[in-house]
């Protein structure tokens, strides 16, 4: 038995018939052991458990067919083709071969059985098979298939036979050896979550019996693989937890005080915290007082005050001797930020340090330098901060802002970084994408979730109107008479084009367009390919009210924050997501004057670009937005899980299997508890060897 025990995690090339060649295109479907090639389920199915009468065939159906030759002859149509007309007691119709070889010609002559099987479509003589399979059946035919006939997801070179012949033997491991693939949620889990057991699940999807839903089977609704779905959305669970406590396993430095220094902080601020915020703040200071790294994620609406919160965990780190950096996704919000930040820890006599890409030279050198042996002690940028080149004397916090694909590699990675000081630093993510709660334990399992529900008072919600693009010369009056009154507007042109240089050269053309509309209007432009300080000159000028208007590419979309800006135009809006729309539209509605945004659409409109229109004109309600474009759009587009682990899964799909989620957590947590020992098995079946060294996806 041991042998064969063995043979379950032994290469591919163990089983009969593997050689070099064949274990290369086996690793392109990354089927390195035979136990992988368990895992590697169909995408659909073929029913040729039974023979089709052809009198009950239609066109687009696939089915096994048997009857007599009636004649075999080359016709010359458009194509020559080798045409074979069929028989049995209900109907007849064609087997048509484009590629023959005299021999096959031969083979169909009048009176020979022939059992074929294909699929069906209307062609010159009525119904034909092009190209079926086919065998010619002496006296006592081989019986029809016992099962569903299982089609792969395959690679160039690869046949389905062939494949299917190495699944197989590797069903055939498996009857001789059940005890070397355990299933690692035990019976007594099984039971409680009805779920089946994992070799009936495997062998029922490889090869399913006769009266199985083909349908169901290939598009994930049959109980064999939702199991599986389950079971791979629990090590996916499973591992962001085991990374959570590798991380936690390290130390970080306490930071127990900075009331002080925070007190005189608050003292400057022109408001004070709202309750959310204050609670948040409470929240996080338990963490970062501790000796272990904080994990956790600020989630917000658009204008809820993040940044304020941000500002003053990052102030605990100072008072503790520690250094904080904050990272954004993009230079100009990096920029506002540094300014900000500047502005606000000025008067604290605190020095604010600004790394980014672009900063190039002596500057960036000297910048590091600092960073280093620990001169300034707030740094604010983009990823570079987070680059291998970049040292920290002792970094305390990281803050990383509205970046929901801050992954789980970028969060072990920082790990590295407070390392000259020995420690681990605490983390803190914000987002504005408020995801349903089940979705968000599955994507956030490593992270602490805190919430601020409660915008800042004073604030009136963003009116937001669509009007079609025929409406253009109104929309350009009204952007004259908010600004004659004092007020600031944008106008964003939005992707059209899927370059980027057009896309600019759109907003180039818009602005060209703005200023001869409205002369008397001081007018700006920003855009992706600018330098990005010609893009942060621009922006000072808008936040300074130098500039009535801002034309501007969707590089203003996250974070950007102008309050006496007022009126928003959005171009095209029908082509954007709605979280994205979202995030745009909080670019207003942040001081205390009436916002407005007009949605400028191209017409006609699909119904369905109608309906999201709608969502935004009807609420301004982050939470309930998020959801409606994850029914629209689903969780892959809207959290960009493309990029995190969750988006590589094999069976599971975030999408369909939604209704999952909220059992995920509860069978984690048991198994834990029950099973400890199966989490690591478990992550390296569904994300590999490395993953389950340490949980990492
Ligand atoms: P976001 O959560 O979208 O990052 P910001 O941090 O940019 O929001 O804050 C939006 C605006 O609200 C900023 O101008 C900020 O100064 C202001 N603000 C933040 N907190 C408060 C508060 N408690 N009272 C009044 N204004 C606030
Ligand atoms: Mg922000």
């Amino acid at each position: 038995m041991s042998a064969d025990i063995k043979a379950l995690d032994a290469p591919v090339t163990d089983l009969k018939g593997v050689g070099e060649a064949l274990a290369l295109k086996l690793a392109r479907l990354r089927l390195e052991t035979v136990a992988d090639l368990l895992f590697h389920l169909p995408l659909r199915y073929q029913d040729r458990t039974r023979i089709t009468p052809i009198g009950t065939l239609r066109a687009g159906h696939e089915a096994v067919i048997e009857g007599e030759v009636v004649a075999g002859e080359v016709v010359r149509g458009r194509r020559r083709s080798l045409l074979v007309r069929m028989r049995d007691e209900s109907g007849i119709l064609s087997l048509r071969f484009f590629h023959f070889s005299p021999a096959q010609q031969q083979q169909f002559h009048p009176g020979a059985r022939v059992r074929a099987f294909g699929e069906a479509r209307a062609g010159a003589t009525g119904l034909e098979l092009y190209h079926p399979e086919y065998r010619l059946l002496s006296s006592d035919a081989p019986p029809v298939e016992d099962h569903l006939t299982p089609i792969y997801p395959t690679t160039e070179g690869l046949h389905q036979s062939r494949l299917r012949a190495l699944i197989d033997q590797a069903l055939t491991c498996l009857e001789s050896a059940p005890e070397a693939l355990p299933d690692w949620i035990p019976a007594s889990l099984r039971e409680r979550f009805g779920l089946p057991e994992l070799h009936a699940c495997l062998i029922t999807l490889h090869r399913p019996p006769p009266d199985a839903d083909p349908d169901g089977l290939a598009d994930g609704r049959h109980p064999a693989s939702r199991r599986l779905a389950l079971e791979e959305l629990l090590a996916h669970r499973l591992s962001l937890r085991e990374v959570r406590r590798h991380i936690q396993q390290d130390g970080a430095p306490p930071l127990p005080s900075g009331r002080n220094l925070q007190a005189r902080f608050l003292t400057q601020l022109p408001f004070a915290l709202t309750g959310a915020q204050r609670r948040v703040l409470d929240e996080i200071g338990v963490d970062l007082a501790r000796e272990i790294p904080m994990l956790r994620l600020v989630q917000g609406d658009v204008g809820s005050g993040k940044t304020v919160v941000a500002a003053m965990a990052a102030l605990s780190a100072l008072a503790g001797n520690c250094q904080a950096a904050m990272m954004a996704p993009t230079e100009l919000l990096a920029e506002q930020h540094y300014r900000t930040f500047r502005d606000w820890f000025a008067p604290l006599g605190i020095e604010v340090a600004w790394l980014a890409g672009k900063l190039k030279g002596k500057a960036r050198l000297d910048t590091k330098a600092a960073i280093q042996d620990g001169r300034v002690r707030m740094v604010v940028g983009t990823h570079a901060l987070f680059q291998g080149d970049v040292h920290f004397q002792r970094l305390g916090l990281a803050i990383i802002d509205e970046q929901h694909r801050f992954g789980v590699h970028q969060r072990l990675a920082l790990r590295e970084k407070g390392e000259a000081g020995g420690l681990t630093p605490h983390q803190l993510v914000m987002t504005a994408t408020p995801i349903p709660r089940t979705l968000a334990m599955s994507v956030y399992a490593d992270l602490d979730v805190s919430v601020i529900d409660e915008l800042p008072p004073g604030r009136t919600p963003v009116k937001t109107v669509a009007m079609p693009d025929e409406r253009r010369p109104d929309v350009v009056a009204r952007i004259r008479h908010a600004c004659v009154e004092g007020r600031q507007a944008y106008w964003v042109c939005t992707l059209i084009e899927e370059s980027e240089a057009l896309q600019c050269q759109a907003a180039e053309a818009t602005r060209d367009e703005l200023v001869e509309a409205l002369p008397e209007l001081a007018v700006g432009l920003v855009h992706g390919r600018m330098k990005a300080a010609e893009k942060a000159a621009v922006m000072a000028e808008f936040h300074a009210g130098e500039l009535d208007l801002l034309v501007a590419t969707t590089v203003i979309e996250v974070g950007v924050d102008v309050p006496n800006a007022s009126l928003m135009i959005i171009e095209n809006p029908e082509r954007l997501g709605l979280s994205q729309l979202h995030q745009l539209r909080g670019r207003v509605g942040r001081g205390s004057a009436e916002s407005f945004c007009v949605l400028l659409y191209r017409g006609p409109l699909s119904a369905h670009s109608r309906q999201r229109l709608a969502v935004m004109r009807d609420t301004t309600d982050g939470f309930r937005i998020a959801e409606k474009d994850l029914e629209l759009r689903g969780p892959g587009e809207v959290l960009g899980t493309r990029q995190t682990g969750l988006a590589q899964m094999k069976i599971a799909d975030l999408e369909r299997d939604a209704d999952l989620l909220p059992r995920v957590s509860p069978l984690a947590e048991a198994l834990l508890a029950q099973h400890p020992e199966a989490s690591r098995p478990l992550i390296r079946r569904w994300l590999g060897e490395q993953a389950g060294r340490y949980g990492q996806v």
